[in-house]
């Protein structure tokens, strides 16, 4: 019986040991893992072709140091990458520390073209011809159409320009189509060969024409309230006139500005629409000082447009100012003036660029102090009645 219990009392007291033995181990781990720390920022989802470094990615650390030097990472290329640090802890001792890092493309195309196209009936048109897109990737990302159109069949079409990257981002981008009836293009006058030729000299003594209902003066496109086109003439922006406005986007860019066409070609009865809700809205006495009426809108020509806002917001922006002052090295004209609106016969508009040609344009900059092509010409602007 003395003899159990003693050995009851031995084992009891290996136990305790054991136990004891086990938790200043532990204790031990606990205080080395609370020592040491490396923290790694957040998200590890790393957008491509942004300029980031391998220190960069380290959120904070705790009794180490970080031994790598700073190095950019490359970023030109989607997938994960492994990131190698080399650290050191307080005994001096060097340890690789290594961990990966997806480099990922979240951001989607912007898509650059024309809000508005116009044809006539069986006359296929190229929606996709004048479309920029770009985006923050490497790739070549293309533009497509959605929507349901037909060229044989008159319509108002709303449709969307879309863009989508391998990464699956996608833009979208609503523009319109009008097909109209092409019966008063066939039964014009001039195919049977008789051409309407007015001629005269204006008052600054400049030779002017008017063929077929079109005026051109020194041999430059002149619309304006006295001076109308047929209902059928226009098709869209000119190329010269779309690959000019380019060029000019693309040096407002350098400076960090943003400028995109709001509003290109209007047909005579995109315009018709327009200006009678105008008239319906405003009365048609104030619907003339700021809107065409169908037949004498720039926008008609194919040579005139309107950049981002169509409104007074955009006079006092920094694309605003600069367009008023660079417009005229790539061919246009700020074509209704502030303090002019007696000569052009409409108000002020800070957005709305008229291609005329660097020279002429250059000549009527004037050095920031803008002459419009009415008082160049020696011509007026205004409504018969
Ligand atoms: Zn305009």
């Amino acid at each position: 019986m003395k003899k159990k219990k003693k050995y009851f009392y031995l084992k009891l007291l290996l136990v305790l040991i054991v136990i004891i033995v086990i938790l200043l181990i532990l204790k031990f781990k606990i205080f080395t893992k609370e020592d040491y720390s490396i923290e790694l920022i957040d998200n590890l989802n790393i957008e491509i072709n942004s300029a980031i470094t391998n220190l960069d990615l380290v959120k904070s650390y705790k009794n180490l140091e970080i031994v790598s030097t700073e190095e950019k990472i490359d970023t030109s290329t989607l997938g994960e990458k492994t990131i190698n640090l080399v650290i050191k802890d307080k005994s001096d001792e060097q340890h690789d520390y290594s961990f990966n890092i997806n480099i990922v493309d979240t951001t989607i195309p912007i898509i650059e073209g024309k809000e508005e196209f116009s044809t006539t009936l069986g006359n296929k048109i190229d929606l996709l011809a004048g479309v920029n897109v770009t985006d923050n990737s490497n790739e070549d990302i293309e533009a497509s159409i959605e929507g349901d159109y037909s060229f044989d069949k008159v319509g108002s079409y709303k449709l969307y320009y879309v863009a989508k990257d391998s990464s699956g981002n996608e833009a979208r981008k609503e523009f319109s189509l009008e097909v109209e009836d092409a019966n008063l293009v066939n039964d014009e006058p001039q195919d049977d060969g008789q051409e309407e030729v007015i001629e005269f000299t204006t008052s600054k003594g400049f030779k002017g024409v008017t063929k077929n209902g079109v005026t051109y003066i020194d041999g430059v496109l002149v619309v304006n309230k006295t001076y109308p086109l047929p209902e059928d003439y226009g098709n869209g922006l000119t190329s010269t006139t779309t690959n000019a406005f380019y060029e000019m986007q693309a040096a407002s860019k350098l400076e960090n500005l943003n400028i995109y066409l709001s509003s290109g070609f209007r047909s005579y009865s995109t315009q018709d629409r327009i200006y009678n809700n105008y008239v319906a809205r405003d009365g048609k006495q104030m619907a003339d000082t700021y809107s065409a009426r169908p037949g004498h809108s720039e926008h008609q020509t194919g040579l005139a447009f309107d950049v981002n806002q169509i409104n007074d917001t955009f006079n006092d922006s920094a694309e605003a100012k600069w367009l008023a002052n660079n417009c005229y090295k790539y061919g246009f004209i700020l074509r209704y003036p502030q303090g002019k609106e007696d000569i052009t016969g409409y108000k002020y508009e800070s957005w709305h660029f008229r291609y005329v040609g660097v020279d002429l344009a250059t000549k009527l900059y004037n050095n920031g102090d803008w002459i419009t092509l009415e008082e160049y010409f020696g011509i007026t602007s205004s409504y018969e009645e």
